[in-house]
């Protein structure tokens, strides 16, 4: 396996899906947010790739961005009671906040396979 090469698959493709960067088939997560040790079609390690927190600073300003701006938004056009902005903003931030964890941690550890950050020899 180690000597096969392999043709550059998006990042964007494979790490939103929740794919194997290098091959593009394998499952990159083995539970929720979990990576598998490693791909289960090409065999490559995905120990060395974990991301740390960085995925959740980018989902954290991203879902803060937009729930603002839309409370912002609700407020100057309808002015509801503050249980509204209660009852619509803080569930919102919480789902929106994990349904994005997942695709951008797999977007994230498909660019740091993409540009060799923490893969050793990632491209066989
Ligand atoms: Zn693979």
């Amino acid at each position: 396996m180690a000597e096969r090469s392999w043709p550059p698959l998006s990042p964007f493709a494979t790490g939103l899906a929740g794919r194997c960067p290098r091959c593009g088939q394998g499952p990159l997560f083995a539970g929720y947010l979990a990576l598998a040790p490693s791909c289960t079609v090409c065999g490559l390690d995905l120990t060395p790739a974990d991301s740390a927190d960085g995925p959740a600073f980018f989902v954290m300003w991203g879902v803060a961005a937009v729930v603002v701006l839309f409370a912002g938004l609700t407020e100057v056009l309808f002015s509801p009671p503050m249980w509204v902005h209660l009852a619509l903003w803080i569930p919102l931030t919480l789902v929106g906040a994990a349904v994005m964890l997942r695709p951008v941690k797999g977007l994230m550890v498909a660019l740091q396979y993409r540009h060799r950050i923490a893969f050793d020899d990632p491209h066989g």
